[in-house]
């Protein structure tokens, strides 16, 4: 088997093009579920490379796949939309998403070219997710009730669909913000889950006869309170934000109203508390609704799951940094209140998403630019690279998902549920 070392130069040789395929994917910046120029770039490569792939995916997914054997089966996940630009003029990655996309490639094409994965009986396969962003729900919704996809999310979709069945591993690399710092191990991902409640009541004379109403407002006011005292029984490392809004109020000063809508995400750090968490604010809209003698009708949304990483996979991403950059430059398991779909994966496999710095300007704006060229497309792919490595040497490395097929109809049983 090569050394690890031998490994690192099949992407040193390909510097400039690695280089120009970024510059590439950045400036093609679609939206999720539109990503059919993106799509088209990564076939035509693997075309040209001779590496078998399903294409359109849940709309505009990819999967490729290197080695044939039916041993440990490691996914590397790669984002691939992009996000609305502020001025109106398009689109732009201004999440990062190329550099992951690009850096998968690499990676892809290290395996293939050194012919490693043929001397194991180890699969890793390449998936190029379509709609990470929550955003854009009217197209998406379409999608869903032209029966073209299930869920908005690019992953979610391609769970229900089998695609991760019988994969070991899940990883992934995500642009960071740090500046000063190289890398971010073991981050955090918030979980959360929209929640909507419609409370009915009876209209009536507000001056004439208010007592024959049943005013939702006051329903909808006490539920906020009950919500809000809730808070106070989480501790903070928890994680746990409520923020209730009313859509709609109802009525005008002289009738009692008699349908209020109350809104609110649920996010939390883990899925113990988001899970109970909903559970408590359920308790809270109905029992208020009907100390009152209201209907209370509540709709859940599930959003995204927090992300739970792998300490033992973590911990071989940590020592493949530490060929490159001093544990200094290493931020270990930082907080994070962004969400990701990648958290609904550690949910079932065992999950990681290691942080690379190297951006200029904000997230998510138009300031949004690539500085550290070396940084997120070279040694980030050569981390990745060095962990695949170590997972198909040591057995000891690898950590099997048993209870996937459980979990995954858990999953599934809590997206599909309509309340
Ligand atoms: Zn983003
Ligand atoms: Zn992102």
């Amino acid at each position: 088997m090569l050394t690890k070392e031998e490994l690192f130069s099949f992407i040193e040789k390909e510097k400039q093009a690695i280089f120009q395929r970024g510059e590439t994917f950045f400036h093609c910046a679609e939206l999720g579920f539109k990503e059919v120029g993106t799509a088209k770039k990564i076939t035509d490569l693997l075309d040209e490379w001779g590496v078998s792939f399903q294409k359109e995916v849940g709309v505009t997914g990819v999967i490729a796949t290197i080695g044939r054997g039916d041993g440990y089966h490691i996914a590397f996940v790669a984002d691939i939309d992009a996000l609305p630009r502020k001025d109106g003029m398009g689109n732009i990655h201004s999440c990062g998403h190329s550099i992951q996309t690009t850096m998968a490639l690499s990676v892809l094409k290290a395996l293939k070219d050194s012919e490693i994965m043929e001397q194991t009986d180890c699969r890793a396969s390449f998936f190029f997710t379509p709609g990470e962003e929550y955003i854009d729900f009217k197209y998406r919704d379409e999608l869903i009730a032209a029966g073209k996809l299930e869920f908005r999310s690019g992953k979610q979709n391609m769970i229900a669909l089998g695609c991760f069945d019988g994969v070991d591993c899940v990883l992934s690399a995500h642009a960071n913000g740090d500046e000063g710092t190289k890398f971010d191990v073991g981050s955090t991902l918030a979980g959360f889950m929209a929640k909507k409640a419609v409370f009915i009541g009876r209209a009536a004379h507000s001056g004439a006869a208010p007592h024959l109403g049943r005013n939702t407002l006051h329903g909808a006011s006490l539920a906020m309170n009950a919500i809000s005292f809730l808070k106070d029984q989480f501790a903070p490392e928890k994680g746990l934000r409520l923020n209730p809004v009313l859509t709609e109020c109802g009525g005008s000063v002289n009738v009692i109203p008699d349908r209020t809508v109350l809104e609110t995400y649920v996010r939390a750090n883990d899925n113990e508390t988001l899970f109970e968490a909903c559970k408590r604010v359920d308790s809270c809209l109905e029992h208020c609704a009907k100390a009152l003698e209201l209907e209370c009708f509540i709709t859940n949304t599930t959003g995204y799951l927090p992300l739970k990483q792998s300490e033992k996979l973590n911990k071989t991403v940590r020592e493949n940094m530490l060929l490159f950059c001093g544990p200094e430059e290493i931020v270990e398991n930082p907080v994070s209140g962004a969400s990701g779909d990648v958290g609904d994966l550690s949910f079932l496999i065992p999950t990681i998403q290691f942080g690379f710095s190297g951006i200029k300007g904000r997230f998510h704006d138009d300031s949004f630019e690539v500085s550290d060229y070396e940084n997120c497309y070279l040694t980030s792919a050569k981390i990745m690279l060095g962990t695949i490595y170590d997972l198909l040497k040591e057995k000891g490395a690898r950590a099997y998902p048993k209870e996937y097929k459980q979990r995954k109809k858990d999953y599934l049983c809590m997206l599909r549920r309509k309340d």
